[in-house]
């Protein structure tokens, strides 16, 4: 199964994909967290990004596109994956085509950005395993500290609220035109991710297993 998982920024598509993920057995592909590992590796081209990244600006498509590339060998994702946070723009869109295809199925979570702002300044990620938390919605059995691996969990720099609204814009200028690009192909699901967290993840796994 190898499926897309559209939103804007903080609209849930991170703690989706992980779980669907778990559910269908099938790789968890985040851009976001392959960029941001080469920033704590700190390569060359970490260096060249970390700037942009904490700007909330997009990573150049040469860039992005090559690191997904390269993910994609990977043995995990011969059963099938999903792509988080990519594509973003219709330019990476055309070009995922040319790589793999048709995917199965392109999932958009539609979250009322009124909420966001709260969400993302809210949420808190762990540097070490990629579990992802909210401090109101989602919280840790113990605060700041990772249930999973027992890591003091982060904020990322990205999710102040200015930087989220210029990612707003982004989302709004570069990614709102792949979901036409998807739809227009048949293959766009839509899914309200306002919700509680766990009957979004219902929703989605009762539609992929009927699709
Ligand atoms: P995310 O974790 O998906 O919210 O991505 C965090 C940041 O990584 C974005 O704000 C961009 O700077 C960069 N990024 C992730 N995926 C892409 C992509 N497909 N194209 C360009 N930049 C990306």
């Amino acid at each position: 199964m190898k499926l897309i998982l559209i939103g804007c920024p903080g609209a849930g598509k991170g703690t989706q994909a992980k779980r669907l993920s778990k559910h269908f057995d099938i790789a968890h592909i985040s851009t976001g967290d392959l960029l941001r590992e080469q920033i704590e590796l700190k390569t060359e081209l970490g260096k060249k990004i970390t700037d942009i990244m904490d700007e909330g600006q997009l990573v150049p498509d040469e860039i992005v596109s090559r690191i997904l590339s390269e993910r994609l060998k990977r043995d995990d994702c011969k059963k099938g994956y999903i792509l988080d946070g990519y594509p973003r723009n219709l330019s990476q869109a055309e070009g995922l085509f040319e790589i793999i295809g048709d995917v199965d199925k392109v999932i958009l979570i539609e979250v009322n950005e009124d909420i966001i702002i709260e969400r993302m300044s809210g949420r808190r990620d762990c540097p070490k395993c990629g579990q992802m938390y909210h401090t109101k919605h989602n919280p840790p059995k113990v605060p700041d500290v990772c249930d999973e691996c027992g890591s003091t969990l982060i904020q990322r720099k990205d999710d102040t609220e200015e930087t989220v609204k210029h990612r707003l814009d982004i989302y709004h200028g570069a990614t709102l035109p792949i979901i036409n690009y998807y739809d227009k192909k048949g293959l766009l699901v839509r899914v309200s991710g306002n919700g509680d967290i766990d009957e979004i993840t219902s929703d989605l796994v009762k539609i992929l297993e009927e699709a």
